[in-house]
Protein backbone atom coordinates (compact mmCIF):
# COMPACT_ATOMS: atom_id res chain seq x y z
CA UNK A 1 0.00 0.00 0.00
CA UNK A 2 1.41 3.56 -1.29
CA UNK A 3 1.87 5.99 1.52
CA UNK A 4 -0.68 8.57 0.10
CA UNK A 5 -3.53 7.16 2.34
CA UNK A 6 -5.55 3.75 1.74
CA UNK A 7 -8.52 2.24 3.08
CA UNK A 8 -8.59 -1.09 5.72
CA UNK A 9 -11.88 -2.91 5.37
CA UNK A 10 -12.27 -4.82 8.91
CA UNK A 11 -14.41 -7.85 8.61
CA UNK A 12 -16.63 -8.95 11.33
CA UNK A 13 -15.07 -11.94 13.87
CA UNK A 14 -17.75 -14.24 12.46
CA UNK A 15 -17.42 -13.09 8.47
CA UNK A 16 -17.36 -16.00 6.17
CA UNK A 17 -15.79 -16.86 3.26
CA UNK A 18 -18.49 -15.63 0.93
CA UNK A 19 -18.18 -12.39 2.66
CA UNK A 20 -14.91 -11.95 2.01
CA UNK A 21 -14.94 -13.28 -1.33
CA UNK A 22 -17.88 -10.25 -1.85
CA UNK A 23 -15.46 -8.09 -0.81
CA UNK A 24 -12.67 -8.73 -2.71
CA UNK A 25 -15.20 -8.89 -5.75
CA UNK A 26 -16.07 -5.45 -4.87
CA UNK A 27 -12.53 -4.40 -4.90
CA UNK A 28 -11.24 -5.97 -8.15
CA UNK A 29 -14.56 -4.42 -10.07
CA UNK A 30 -13.04 -0.43 -8.95
CA UNK A 31 -10.03 -1.76 -9.68
CA UNK A 32 -7.96 -1.31 -6.30
CA UNK A 33 -6.22 -4.01 -5.00
CA UNK A 34 -6.02 -6.05 -1.96
CA UNK A 35 -3.89 -7.18 0.79
CA UNK A 36 -5.64 -9.72 3.00
CA UNK A 37 -4.75 -10.58 6.78
CA UNK A 38 -6.12 -13.40 7.88
CA UNK A 39 -5.68 -13.65 11.61
CA UNK A 40 -6.81 -16.09 14.35
CA UNK A 41 -9.43 -13.31 15.39
CA UNK A 42 -10.28 -10.98 12.70
CA UNK A 43 -9.85 -10.90 8.85
CA UNK A 44 -8.59 -7.30 8.00
CA UNK A 45 -8.12 -6.03 4.09
CA UNK A 46 -5.63 -3.16 3.07
CA UNK A 47 -6.54 -1.77 -0.07
CA UNK A 48 -4.40 0.15 -2.66
CA UNK A 49 -6.16 2.29 -5.24
CA UNK A 50 -8.10 5.28 -6.19
CA UNK A 51 -8.91 6.22 -2.82
CA UNK A 52 -11.49 8.81 -3.76
CA UNK A 53 -13.48 6.13 -5.53
CA UNK A 54 -12.33 3.55 -3.23
CA UNK A 55 -13.86 5.74 0.10
CA UNK A 56 -17.22 6.66 -1.83
CA UNK A 57 -18.47 3.51 -1.93
CA UNK A 58 -20.51 1.75 0.98
CA UNK A 59 -18.34 -0.61 2.60
CA UNK A 60 -20.37 -0.98 5.59
CA UNK A 61 -23.19 -2.22 4.24
CA UNK A 62 -21.77 -5.12 2.80
CA UNK A 63 -22.11 -8.52 4.34
CA UNK A 64 -19.50 -8.96 6.98
CA UNK A 65 -18.12 -5.78 7.38
CA UNK A 66 -18.06 -4.41 10.63
CA UNK A 67 -16.36 -1.03 9.69
CA UNK A 68 -14.03 0.95 6.86
CA UNK A 69 -10.78 2.97 8.13
CA UNK A 70 -9.26 5.33 6.24
CA UNK A 71 -5.62 5.22 7.14
CA UNK A 72 -3.02 8.11 5.95
CA UNK A 73 0.42 6.79 7.93
CA UNK A 74 2.63 4.37 5.29
CA UNK A 75 2.41 1.26 8.27
CA UNK A 76 -1.29 0.74 7.86
CA UNK A 77 -2.35 -2.17 10.52
CA UNK A 78 -0.01 -1.38 13.20
CA UNK A 79 -1.38 2.31 13.32
CA UNK A 80 -3.96 3.59 16.04
CA UNK A 81 -6.07 5.23 13.14
CA UNK A 82 -6.72 1.86 12.63
CA UNK A 83 -7.46 0.32 15.98
CA UNK A 84 -7.85 2.75 18.62
CA UNK A 85 -7.97 0.27 21.67
CA UNK A 86 -4.52 -0.76 22.64
CA UNK A 87 -3.59 -4.11 21.95
CA UNK A 88 -3.26 -6.73 24.26
CA UNK A 89 -0.67 -9.84 23.30
CA UNK A 90 -1.28 -13.20 25.21
CA UNK A 91 2.00 -14.54 26.13
CA UNK A 92 0.62 -18.38 26.64
CA UNK A 93 -0.25 -17.63 30.91
CA UNK A 94 1.27 -13.91 31.11
CA UNK A 95 -0.05 -10.70 29.45
CA UNK A 96 1.61 -7.51 27.49
CA UNK A 97 -0.17 -4.49 27.03
CA UNK A 98 -3.46 -3.55 28.51
CA UNK A 99 -2.56 -1.52 31.40
CA UNK A 100 0.05 -3.76 33.13
CA UNK A 101 3.68 -3.53 33.34
CA UNK A 102 4.88 -7.12 32.52
CA UNK A 103 8.19 -8.08 34.06
CA UNK A 104 10.51 -10.21 31.43
CA UNK A 105 13.91 -11.08 32.86
CA UNK A 106 16.71 -13.95 32.71
CA UNK A 107 20.13 -14.07 30.90
CA UNK A 108 20.95 -12.72 28.35
CA UNK A 109 22.27 -16.39 26.89
CA UNK A 110 21.06 -20.04 28.08
CA UNK A 111 24.42 -21.35 29.33
CA UNK A 112 23.68 -24.38 31.44
CA UNK A 113 20.44 -26.04 33.01
CA UNK A 114 21.90 -24.97 36.34
CA UNK A 115 23.00 -21.65 35.22
CA UNK A 116 18.99 -20.83 33.88
CA UNK A 117 16.73 -22.73 36.52
CA UNK A 118 18.80 -20.69 38.93
CA UNK A 119 17.90 -17.68 37.46
CA UNK A 120 14.20 -18.97 36.27
CA UNK A 121 13.88 -19.79 39.67
CA UNK A 122 14.73 -16.64 41.18
CA UNK A 123 12.96 -14.17 38.59
CA UNK A 124 9.74 -16.24 39.10
CA UNK A 125 10.28 -15.74 42.85
CA UNK A 126 10.65 -12.14 42.41
CA UNK A 127 8.09 -11.54 39.93
CA UNK A 128 8.53 -11.85 36.51
CA UNK A 129 5.54 -13.50 34.54
CA UNK A 130 7.82 -14.01 31.13
CA UNK A 131 11.25 -16.16 31.27
CA UNK A 132 13.81 -14.72 29.01
CA UNK A 133 17.62 -16.60 27.89
CA UNK A 134 18.68 -17.29 24.14
CA UNK A 135 19.76 -20.16 22.58
CA UNK A 136 20.94 -18.65 19.40
CA UNK A 137 23.09 -15.38 20.07
CA UNK A 138 23.96 -12.90 17.66
CA UNK A 139 27.55 -11.70 18.11
CA UNK A 140 29.46 -8.81 17.08
CA UNK A 141 32.61 -11.42 16.67
CA UNK A 142 31.99 -14.33 15.21
CA UNK A 143 34.63 -16.74 17.25
CA UNK A 144 32.26 -15.20 20.27
CA UNK A 145 29.84 -17.84 22.07
CA UNK A 146 26.84 -18.37 19.62
CA UNK A 147 24.93 -19.80 21.76
CA UNK A 148 23.03 -23.44 22.96
CA UNK A 149 21.05 -24.23 19.59
CA UNK A 150 17.67 -26.43 19.94
CA UNK A 151 19.72 -27.92 23.17
CA UNK A 152 19.34 -24.23 24.54
CA UNK A 153 15.87 -24.43 23.25
CA UNK A 154 14.79 -27.78 25.23
CA UNK A 155 16.59 -26.34 28.47
CA UNK A 156 14.06 -23.27 27.91
CA UNK A 157 11.22 -25.46 27.87
CA UNK A 158 12.26 -27.66 30.35
CA UNK A 159 12.50 -24.65 32.84
CA UNK A 160 9.14 -23.29 31.49
CA UNK A 161 7.78 -26.67 33.12
CA UNK A 162 9.21 -26.47 36.47
CA UNK A 163 8.94 -22.86 37.36
CA UNK A 164 5.39 -22.14 34.56
CA UNK A 165 6.72 -19.38 33.66
CA UNK A 166 6.60 -18.66 29.57
CA UNK A 167 9.89 -17.91 27.63
CA UNK A 168 10.92 -15.23 25.11
CA UNK A 169 13.34 -16.26 22.70
CA UNK A 170 15.57 -14.82 19.72
CA UNK A 171 15.22 -16.23 16.37
CA UNK A 172 17.96 -15.24 13.98
CA UNK A 173 17.60 -17.01 10.42
CA UNK A 174 14.39 -17.09 8.63
CA UNK A 175 15.58 -21.40 8.60
CA UNK A 176 14.94 -21.88 12.26
CA UNK A 177 11.71 -20.30 12.48
CA UNK A 178 9.52 -24.08 12.74
CA UNK A 179 11.93 -25.01 15.12
CA UNK A 180 11.98 -22.19 17.07
CA UNK A 181 8.55 -21.64 16.89
CA UNK A 182 7.63 -24.98 18.12
CA UNK A 183 9.25 -24.36 21.01
CA UNK A 184 8.91 -20.83 22.28
CA UNK A 185 6.15 -19.00 23.57
CA UNK A 186 7.40 -15.39 22.61
CA UNK A 187 9.91 -15.34 19.49
CA UNK A 188 12.02 -12.12 19.49
CA UNK A 189 13.86 -10.47 16.65
CA UNK A 190 16.80 -8.53 17.63
CA UNK A 191 18.02 -5.12 16.80
CA UNK A 192 20.54 -6.42 14.05
CA UNK A 193 17.69 -8.07 12.38
CA UNK A 194 14.95 -5.50 12.42
CA UNK A 195 15.20 -5.19 8.99
CA UNK A 196 15.38 -8.48 7.58
CA UNK A 197 12.16 -8.42 6.05
CA UNK A 198 11.69 -12.23 4.87
CA UNK A 199 12.47 -13.17 8.38
CA UNK A 200 9.48 -10.30 9.67
CA UNK A 201 7.16 -12.09 6.88
CA UNK A 202 7.62 -15.44 7.41
CA UNK A 203 7.33 -14.90 11.65
CA UNK A 204 4.00 -12.95 10.43
CA UNK A 205 2.92 -16.15 8.91
CA UNK A 206 3.43 -18.50 11.84
CA UNK A 207 1.13 -18.49 14.96
CA UNK A 208 3.56 -17.59 17.72
CA UNK A 209 3.54 -13.36 19.23
CA UNK A 210 6.31 -11.89 18.14
CA UNK A 211 8.38 -9.57 19.91
CA UNK A 212 9.99 -7.02 17.53
CA UNK A 213 13.77 -4.80 18.98
CA UNK A 214 14.07 -1.82 17.44
CA UNK A 215 17.04 -1.29 15.16
CA UNK A 216 19.96 0.53 16.65
CA UNK A 217 19.89 2.99 13.80
CA UNK A 218 15.97 2.53 12.77
CA UNK A 219 13.84 5.59 13.15
CA UNK A 220 10.33 4.92 14.75
CA UNK A 221 8.81 4.94 11.44
CA UNK A 222 10.93 2.36 9.85
CA UNK A 223 10.47 0.44 13.27
CA UNK A 224 6.45 0.57 12.85
CA UNK A 225 6.77 -0.60 8.92
CA UNK A 226 8.96 -3.28 10.34
CA UNK A 227 5.96 -4.54 12.67
CA UNK A 228 3.69 -4.25 9.60
CA UNK A 229 5.34 -6.85 7.53
CA UNK A 230 4.60 -8.94 10.66
CA UNK A 231 0.97 -7.96 10.96
CA UNK A 232 -0.03 -8.33 7.60
CA UNK A 233 0.72 -11.67 7.00
CA UNK A 234 -1.76 -12.09 9.68
CA UNK A 235 0.06 -12.55 12.81
CA UNK A 236 -1.51 -9.90 14.84
CA UNK A 237 0.32 -10.47 18.10
CA UNK A 238 3.31 -8.21 17.62
CA UNK A 239 4.76 -6.67 20.92
CA UNK A 240 7.32 -3.59 20.43
CA UNK A 241 10.44 -3.23 22.57
CA UNK A 242 12.72 -0.09 22.72
CA UNK A 243 16.56 -1.02 23.17
CA UNK A 244 18.21 2.51 22.57
CA UNK A 245 19.81 3.55 19.43
CA UNK A 246 23.28 4.43 18.67
CA UNK A 247 23.64 7.93 19.19
CA UNK A 248 27.34 10.27 19.67
CA UNK A 249 27.45 9.35 23.23
CA UNK A 250 29.62 6.46 23.99
CA UNK A 251 29.04 6.58 28.21
CA UNK A 252 26.26 3.97 27.32
CA UNK A 253 26.17 0.96 24.84
CA UNK A 254 23.11 2.40 22.91
CA UNK A 255 21.20 5.59 24.30
CA UNK A 256 17.62 4.40 25.44
CA UNK A 257 15.44 6.77 23.33
CA UNK A 258 12.36 7.12 26.29
CA UNK A 259 10.91 9.66 23.87
CA UNK A 260 9.98 6.39 21.70
CA UNK A 261 7.51 5.15 24.36
CA UNK A 262 4.88 7.86 24.04
CA UNK A 263 5.45 8.70 20.76
CA UNK A 264 4.61 4.90 20.09
CA UNK A 265 1.96 4.87 22.05
CA UNK A 266 0.47 8.03 19.96
CA UNK A 267 1.06 6.36 16.69
CA UNK A 268 0.34 2.25 17.26
CA UNK A 269 -1.89 0.20 19.23
CA UNK A 270 0.68 -2.27 19.70
CA UNK A 271 2.04 -2.62 23.57
CA UNK A 272 5.77 -1.34 23.15
CA UNK A 273 8.55 -2.47 26.32
CA UNK A 274 11.87 -1.47 27.11
CA UNK A 275 15.13 -3.18 27.80
CA UNK A 276 17.10 -1.33 30.12
CA UNK A 277 19.95 -3.70 29.94
CA UNK A 278 21.09 -3.81 26.44
CA UNK A 279 20.58 -0.34 26.23
CA UNK A 280 22.48 0.99 28.92
CA UNK A 281 24.74 -1.92 28.86
CA UNK A 282 25.84 -0.95 32.53
CA UNK A 283 24.44 -3.25 35.21
CA UNK A 284 23.82 0.37 37.37
CA UNK A 285 21.87 1.64 34.64
CA UNK A 286 19.50 -0.93 34.82
CA UNK A 287 17.36 0.56 37.72
CA UNK A 288 17.35 4.22 36.42
CA UNK A 289 16.07 2.86 33.42
CA UNK A 290 13.73 0.59 34.21
CA UNK A 291 12.14 3.57 36.31
CA UNK A 292 11.89 5.82 33.55
CA UNK A 293 10.20 3.38 31.30
CA UNK A 294 7.42 2.77 34.15
CA UNK A 295 6.92 6.87 34.38
CA UNK A 296 6.87 7.44 30.80
CA UNK A 297 3.99 4.57 30.51
CA UNK A 298 5.80 1.64 28.37
CA UNK A 299 4.03 -1.99 28.77
CA UNK A 300 6.87 -4.02 30.62
CA UNK A 301 10.56 -4.48 30.78
CA UNK A 302 12.84 -6.87 29.83
CA UNK A 303 15.80 -6.93 31.93
CA UNK A 304 19.17 -9.25 32.53
CA UNK A 305 19.42 -11.43 35.36
CA UNK A 306 22.44 -13.98 35.90
CA UNK A 307 22.98 -15.54 39.35
CA UNK A 308 27.08 -15.43 38.42
CA UNK A 309 27.43 -12.16 36.06
CA UNK A 310 31.30 -12.44 36.33
CA UNK A 311 30.94 -15.76 34.41
CA UNK A 312 28.57 -14.92 31.84
CA UNK A 313 29.17 -15.92 28.43
CA UNK A 314 27.81 -13.05 27.27
CA UNK A 315 26.81 -9.49 28.70
CA UNK A 316 27.73 -9.90 32.13
CA UNK A 317 28.95 -5.67 32.51
CA UNK A 318 24.89 -5.48 32.20
CA UNK A 319 23.58 -8.12 33.85
CA UNK A 320 21.98 -7.95 38.08
CA UNK A 321 21.92 -10.38 40.35
CA UNK A 322 18.97 -12.35 41.83
CA UNK A 323 18.52 -10.55 44.33
CA UNK A 324 18.93 -6.84 42.86
CA UNK A 325 16.24 -7.99 40.33
CA UNK A 326 13.88 -8.59 43.47
CA UNK A 327 14.77 -5.33 44.94
CA UNK A 328 13.88 -3.79 41.60
CA UNK A 329 10.79 -5.46 41.26
CA UNK A 330 9.74 -3.88 44.79
CA UNK A 331 10.52 -0.66 42.99
CA UNK A 332 8.66 -1.45 40.02
CA UNK A 333 5.43 -2.40 41.97
CA UNK A 334 5.11 1.22 43.97
CA UNK A 335 5.71 2.85 40.75
CA UNK A 336 3.36 1.00 38.36
CA UNK A 337 0.81 1.21 41.54
CA UNK A 338 1.18 5.32 41.04
CA UNK A 339 1.07 5.16 37.27
CA UNK A 340 -2.25 2.80 37.67
CA UNK A 341 -0.34 0.03 36.15
CA UNK A 342 -0.82 -3.05 37.54
CA UNK A 343 2.56 -5.93 37.54
C1 LIG B 1 19.10 -9.58 23.58
O1 LIG B 1 18.03 -9.16 24.03
O2 LIG B 1 19.71 -10.53 24.07
C2 LIG B 1 19.72 -8.92 22.42
C3 LIG B 1 20.63 -9.53 21.67
O3 LIG B 1 19.28 -7.67 22.25
P1 LIG B 1 19.47 -6.65 21.03
O4 LIG B 1 19.00 -7.38 19.80
O5 LIG B 1 18.59 -5.51 21.43
O6 LIG B 1 20.92 -6.27 20.99
MN1 LIG C 1 22.51 -9.74 25.44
Amino acid sequence: MPGDGSLIIVMRAGATREDIDGVLGRLAEVGAEAHVSEGSHQTIIGIVGDRALVQQLPWEALPGVERAVPVLKPFKFVSREFQPEDSIVEVGSAKIGGGRFAPIAGPCAVESREQLFASAEAVQKAGATILRGDAFKPRTSPYAFQGLGEAGLELLAEAREEFGLPFVVEVLDPRDVDLVSSYADLIRVGTRNMANFSLLSELGRQSKPVMLKRGFTATIEEWLNAAEYIYKEGNHDVVLCERGIRTFENATRNTLDISAVPIVKGLSHLPIIVDPSHSGGHKELVAPLTRVAVAAGADGFMVDVHPTPETALVDGPQAILPAEFAALMDEVRALAAAMHLEV
